[in-house]
């Protein structure tokens, strides 16, 4: 696998990303490419495309033309003899390791401790045995702040206490890169800020991120870049000073008018 640690090679080069569900045009050439260390917000309304954007780094899903690399990594396809298209096992394996993602929804295994759902990553992806993965995952847990309940099982946990979690089974396979997707939507006000604090933190810490947000002062304290993705076209892409106080495109002026 090439990896390397050349500052000069983008974390993510993604290059005329195109996606169609059926006869519905998804993403119609989105490119976006991150610096190691950088951090983009991408804001939009709803339906625009930014799921599907961020799950396709991740490898949920395939997209029809477009290149995506990660570290320097081509996503690659193969078809089958059945002549159906599939992403190949070594694409997928590099983003196993090198993407990690929340989803609004925590997607927490409801089984297993709040250490177990940390501990599984490690165990499987990198094969870490059980009792070492249970040490690192403690490790991350604490890093996130909620060490304390590391026995606990998802239900006995607050919305933003399971975020935290996600976060930790994210980050413990040393990602080089975290997507995260409205991390804080599905959250109670209260909760938010604790979220957006660990994010914060990943993010002095030189983590490189997209995070599709539309908390505006976390994207104006947090972001190097903001984007907005609607119908699936990358409408406006600037600094957060300029994206929020002189937007260029009239979609971006549209959607900040209901926002802001
Ligand atoms: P956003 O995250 O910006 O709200 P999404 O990427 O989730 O937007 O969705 C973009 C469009 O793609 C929507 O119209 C959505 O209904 C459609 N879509 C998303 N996933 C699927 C799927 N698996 N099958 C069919 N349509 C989908
Ligand atoms: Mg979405």
């Amino acid at each position: 696998m090439t990896e390397t640690n050349d500052a000069s090679q983008p974390v993510l080069e993604a290059t005329d990303v195109r996606k169609s569900f059926g006869k519905l045009d998804v993403l119609k050439g989105i490119s976006l490419t991150l610096m190691k260390g950088e951090s983009v917000c991408i804001m939009g309304p709803s339906g625009g495309g930014k799921s599907t954007f961020l799950r396709s780094i991740n490898c949920l899903e395939m997209i029809d033309t477009g290149t995506i690399r990660v570290c320097g990594e081509e996503m690659g396809y193969r078809t089958t003899a059945t002549g159906r298209r599939q992403l190949s096992e070594r694409a997928i394996a590099v983003q196993r390791r090198q993407t990690g993602m929340v989803f609004q929804q925590f997607n927490l295994f409801f089984t297993m401790t709040a250490l177990d759902n940390v501990a599984s990553g490690l165990v499987h992806v990198y094969g870490v045995n059980r009792e070492d993965a249970r040490e690192q995952a403690y490790e991350q847990l604490k890093l996130v702040g909620i060490a304390d309940k590391a026995e606990s099982y998802p239900i006995q946990l607050s919305g933003g206490q399971q975020q935290r979690v996600a976060i930790a089974r994210a980050i413990a396979v040393k990602p080089k890169l975290m997507l995260f997707d409205e991390p804080t939507s599905a959250l109670d006000p209260e909760m938010v800020q604790e979220v957006l604090d660990v994010i914060f933190n990943l993010r002095k810490a030189g983590m490189t991120m997209i995070l599709v947000t539309h908390e505006v002062g976390f994207a104006k304290k947090a972001a190097d870049r903001v984007m907005l993705i609607a119908d699936g076209v990358v409408a406006e892409q600037a600094s957060p000073q300029r994206f929020f106080e002189n937007p260029q495109s009239e979609r971006t002026q549209q959607f900040l008018s209901r926002v802001l």
